[in-house]
């Protein structure tokens, strides 16, 4: 099984510590980070799969970071931290989207029984699209490969399986470059180029072709001055089928 990885924003040591270790003893990956702007930079990374994040912080306050969090990842569950005595805050945060919360001081046994709640009820959420039909091909991005009626398996690199993912997730609009270049390398990756996406779309799209030639559907739409859309081909699935 794949371990679930979560970013622990909080910029008490003391505090972080004892969450970092509880989650960790618990066989969660955990990354961290001591003020809101390295917290948003790592929230927004691959592969995270839950936030705890608390209120007061230096550099940019939870608050804030919830609200730009929400923006590129909407539906990521995230866990407030909060202390005693700030219940507008606490209120606003899950005005904001917030999961849940946890007021400080809490035990480890709290906080663990929480996490898991929020992941459970997380879990058939539309973001994690766990695989998705294009005509005879079932795309399978847990195992990251493209999978075709016979033996015929593509596999996928870890970016072309998040773009796509991501893609067929938000299938009902257009995503632009920018937002799928804020979403896979973080808000201030300005040193990625647009193009770079341009070209993991094209060797998407190689990849999504039905191997030895043959009709296959188009899987990725190019909508003029917006960026990217999953075509009415691309289905999302909600299990693997074979
Ligand atoms: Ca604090």
């Amino acid at each position: 099984m794949v371990k679930r990885r979560m970013v622990v924003v909080e910029d008490e040591p003391a505090i972080r510590r004892g969450v970092v270790d509880a989650l960790r003893a618990s066989g969660y990956e955990v990354v961290e980070a001591e003020d809101g702007q390295r917290g948003l930079e790592e929230a927004i990374r691959l592969g995270v799969d839950l936030v705890l994040l608390d209120l007061l912080l230096p550099k940019k306050d939870g608050l804030a970071v919830l609200e730009e969090l929400r923006k590129i990842r909407p539906t990521l569950p995230v866990i407030i931290l909060t202390a005693k005595g700030t219940e507008d805050d606490r209120v606003r945060g899950l005005k904001l989207g917030a999961d849940d919360y946890v007021v400080k001081p809490f035990s480890a046994r709290e906080l663990l029984a929480r996490v898991e709640a929020v992941l459970r009820r997380s879990a058939g959420r539309p973001y994690d699209v766990p695989a998705a039909r294009l005509g005879e091909a079932m795309i399978d991005f847990e195992r990251r490969e493209i999978r075709w009626p016979g033996k015929d398996r593509v596999g996928l690199s870890e970016t072309e399986t998040a773009i796509l993912s991501f893609l067929v997730a938000n299938r009902q609009r257009a995503v632009s470059r920018e937002e799928l270049l804020a979403r896979l390398w973080g808000i201030g990756s300005q040193k990625v180029e647009t193009r770079t996406i341009d070209m993991h779309i094209a060797r998407l799209r190689t990849k999504l072709k039905r191997p030895g030639g043959g009709p296959s559907p188009e899987a990725i739409l190019t909508v003029r001055a917006q960026g990217y859309m999953a075509s009415d081909d691309l289905q999302p699935l909600e299990r693997v089928s074979t």
